[in-house]
């Protein structure tokens, strides 16, 4: 188990640096963000003992169950699904980043934990690039208008823009709604409302961190290619229930 997992994450930050390369790119620009669900815990750790420290949970039950016994070995973890306000309470308690947000009753409730515990929280925007029904997240033309009225709360640190791209696609099909991130980022610079010199764009996963990367990906998301198929359908992680 141990040896297929470093094995996987090797080809991994192998494909990153090649992928950077061909676009031109500092790998150091890339983030690998492990996506952890249905993993258990030590084989994350596995995972961390071999360099990596960037994770993240779509479910707050996980997060509770397997992050809990990691809190001994250094890593960053983020938390990447749709979340339900009456769970913000735990999921601050593991995560250092929300990359999930998208609507302003989830802002208003983060702040409202944020002030009481007198932290502030790294976000990023989720924005739905393909259209699809089932997917969370803003729809693009809501993204802009969003960003300003959230960046009027001092809690939350506005540090770019994720999405999950059209599912189930050829690499090549999902380029347009990375292109649509990336040109929503822009123009959200351009209104100084971001609190990072070099935004984060989350975007890529274990299919299409090629395309990601070359649309100017920073972070991007692996779950399948470093640790094997999973048993449900991700439909069932990027769903309400
Ligand atoms: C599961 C998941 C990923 C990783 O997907 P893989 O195809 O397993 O690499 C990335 N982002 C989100 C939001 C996920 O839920």
């Amino acid at each position: 188990m141990q040896e297929i997992i470093e094995n996987n994450l090797k080809i991994i930050h192998h494909r990153i640096e090649r992928a950077c390369l061909k676009a031109g790119r500092n790998p150091a620009e890339v983030k690998l963000l492990l996506a952890t669900k249905t993993v258990p815990a030590d084989r994350i750790r596995v995972a961390l003992q071999a360099g990596e420290i960037l994770i993240a949970e779509n479910k707050v039950q996980e997060l509770k169950e397997k992050y809990e016994d990691l809190k001994d070995i250094p890593h960053q973890a983020h938390f990447i699904g749709h979340l339900q306000t009456n769970k913000i309470k735990d999921v601050l308690k593991y995560v250092s980043c929300i990359q999930s947000v998208d609507r302003i009753e989830l802002v208003q409730q983060l702040d409202k934990r944020l002030l009481a515990e007198g932290r502030t929280l790294d976000i990023l925007v989720q924005v739905n690039t393909s259209y699809e029904e089932s997917k969370f997240g803003l729809s693009p033309d809501q993204a802009m208008a969003f960003i300003k009225e959230t960046a009027r709360y001092d809690t939350l640190r506005i540090k770019g823009l994720m999405t999950i791209g059209l599912f189930d696609a050829e690499a090549e099909k999902v380029r347009p709604s990375f292109r649509l991130l990336r040109t929503l980022l822009e123009q959200i610079r351009q209104e100084n409302i971001l609190h990072e010199e070099k935004p984060e764009l989350s975007m890529g996963m274990s299919g299409d961190l090629e395309t990601a990367i070359e649309e100017g990906a920073t972070i991007v998301r692996i779950g399948t290619a470093v640790f094997g198929a999973r048993m449900y359908p991700d439909s069932y992680y990027w769903n309400e229930s």
